[in-house]
């Protein structure tokens, strides 16, 4: 399938348009950024590792019954996915205390949660992206309470599946960020699942092999990204 025009273009991706309409193909750059764009770099073969990381993980999730917007990938940095009209309402799940979380409310980073605490975030890197409950979703027409309900069980659904995935990987899974679009009158998974909006932390020692890295210039972004990568790409033995 052929490349057209860029459609848009975000921090760490390119959407562009190809001859069917229903479908996107999604570029996967180097480009890292943090703390709402202040902190810029690259991290070498970040592209490459978090298309494939993200293919795999959905492929998982949808022999798992959940609905994405994968579709085939056209190469290391690109894969062709359903065009979604993207639902501005960030979906996070978290297993243990990390990040915002532990600054917002005074929490120690490492704290496990039983049941996985769930937060909606308004998408929107003006407002830094705030934290929402549905009434701001719902008022505010970003989603409808039906949407929100579906969000919700997904997100849950996704998070349970995904622990189970990456523990078989020895990968302790911290929390992350789901999005979510329209497609034909489904909703489906979209955007991605890698190290970049994710927190990973080795199981058996606790290392942080996520954009974290990054974020507080931690040193060997590009080793655990790839470490990552082969523990989530090659199948756990
Ligand atoms: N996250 C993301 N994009 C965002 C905000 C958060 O991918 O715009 C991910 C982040 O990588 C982490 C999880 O969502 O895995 C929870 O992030 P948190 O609210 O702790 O915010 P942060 O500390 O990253 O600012």
């Amino acid at each position: 399938m052929k490349r057209l025009e860029k459609v848009y273009e975000g921090k760490a991706k390119i959407l562009y348009a190809t001859e069917d309409p229903d479908l996107m193909i999604q570029f996967f750059k180097d480009d890292a950024s943090a703390f709402d764009g202040v902190k810029k770099g690259t991290i070498v073969d970040k592209g490459v590792i978090n298309n494939q990381v993200s293919n795999r993980v959905y492929q998982y999730l949808e022999e798992k019954g959940i609905k994405t917007h994968l579709v085939e990938p056209v190469n290391d940095r690109e894969t062709i996915v359903k065009k979604l009209d993207i639902i501005p309402v960030e979906v996070v799940l978290r297993n243990v205390a990390a990040g915002s979380l532990c600054k917002r409310l005074g929490v120690e980073e490492g704290r496990e949660f039983d049941p996985p605490i769930l937060e909606f975030f308004y998408k929107n890197d003006d407002l830094h992206d705030p934290l929402i409950n549905d009434c701001h979703a719902v008022t505010f027409g970003w989603a409808t309470q039906e949407e929100l309900d579906t969000l919700r069980e997904l997100g849950r659904k996704v998070n349970t599946l995904m622990m189970e995935f990456f523990k078989e990987r020895k990968i302790r899974l911290v929390d992350f960020k789901l999005e979510f679009g329209r497609h034909k009158g489904e909703i489906l998974l979209g955007d991605e699942i890698s190290p970049d909006g994710c927190r990973l932390w080795h199981w058996d020692t606790g290392e942080k092999m996520d954009k974290d890295r990054f974020r507080f210039s931690m040193g060997s972004v590009e080793e655990k990204y790839r470490e990552v990568y082969s523990l989530v790409c090659s199948d756990p033995g």
